[in-house]
């Protein structure tokens, strides 16, 4: 396949273009590549390891092109620390390189790096690799994206949420800014369930999910069924009012749904406890204290009398794991 086809499957199934970043100390050798894919694929360059691995972690590109020689960190322990990160092992590497002895690609290749193109480049083997592993890409973030998935409500899955949670952890720690969870559970839906039947349980779970979804309205945001009836929502950049605010609405959202339920001790429809925290994300601090506190709440707002909004009193400090 050739490159250009790649970008349309790209644009007809992820609707984005590949992002593809080029590594390499020698200005002349990322124009040589950056003319080659610019047109197809959005390139970012770097000309260091150090600034490899930031670009990596910030825009968790479709595929690396990295040099193997380069002055400040080398391409292999870029690959390597790369690797070691859960947030950016799985973004593939080629390996460019001067070097062609059958040890190096070895090396390459237990590194974990895909694939390797040596120079000069010739542009019908960049072509071809560089096609060749986008379109690997793009298939395994589809499987990926269904995998995380929910079947029945189309929001995320539980591994979802927490591999979403590690991503806007690190993101917001970054940015010094704060991240805020909801946790959400539809009342008494055993009632519900028992009154109305398992099918209409679970008409009533889609519907509670797209009300959420839809009252969020950041593209960053993301709501996924955390447990039976219980959803979580992550709200990267968000402090604790901007939080609070959002769960009255997604609240609101929901009883006015007006769904049914004679059996709940609550309201004559269809009712959510919504349990919200926020912190200033670090590094080294555990995000699970943060679900925790938001757990704590929900708890709170169950026990003094459901269809409520609960929240800490501040944005807590969290404790280093260290
Ligand atoms: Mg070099």
């Amino acid at each position: 396949m050739t490159i250009h086809r790649i970008l349309e499957s790209w644009l007809l199934h992820a609707n984005r273009r590949p992002k593809i970043l080029i590594a390499d100390d020698q200005p002349t050798n990322i124009k040589v590549l950056h003319e080659l894919l610019g047109a197809q694929c959005d390139v970012f360059m770097a000309t260091g390891g150090a600034d490899a691995i930031t670009i990596c972690q910030r825009e968790l590109p479709d595929l690396v092109l990295l040099d193997v020689v380069m002055d400040d960190i080398d391409g292999h322990e870029v690959c390597r620390l790369l690797k070691a990160d859960p947030l950016t092992s799985a973004i593939p590497i080629i390996f460019i390189t001067s070097q062609s002895q059958e040890a190096d690609e070895v090396m390459a290749l237990q590194l974990g790096a895909v694939d390797f193109i040596t120079k000069p480049i010739n542009p019908t083997i960049v072509n071809a690799r560089v096609s060749t592993h986008l379109t690997l890409k793009l298939q395994g973030d589809l499987l990926r994206a269904s995998a995380l998935l929910d079947g029945l409500t189309g929001v995320g899955n539980r591994r979802k949420f927490d591999e979403d949670l590690l991503k806007d952890w690190r993101y917001t720690a970054r940015k010094k800014e704060p991240l805020s969870i909801v946790m959400l559970d539809v009342d008494s839906f055993k009632r519900y369930n028992d009154q109305y039947g398992h099918q209409a349980g679970d008409v009533c779970l889609k519907s509670v999910a797209r009300a959420i979804s839809e009252a969020l309205r950041r593209p960053y945001d993301s709501v996924a069924r955390y447990g039976g009836e219980e959803f979580a929502c992550l709200l990267p950049s968000t402090d604790l009012r901007g939080a609070t605010v959002l769960a009255e609405t997604i609240q609101a959202c929901i009883r006015a749904l007006g769904i049914e339920h004679a059996a709940s001790d609550v309201a004559p429809v269809l009712t959510v406890s919504i349990g919200v925290a926020s912190a200033m994300p670090t590094p080294s601090a555990n995000p699970h204290d943060l679900i925790e506190t938001a757990d704590r709440q929900l708890y709170q707002a169950k026990r003094s009398g459901r269809a409520r909004v609960c929240s800490i009193a501040a944005e807590f400090k969290l404790q280093d794991a260290q």
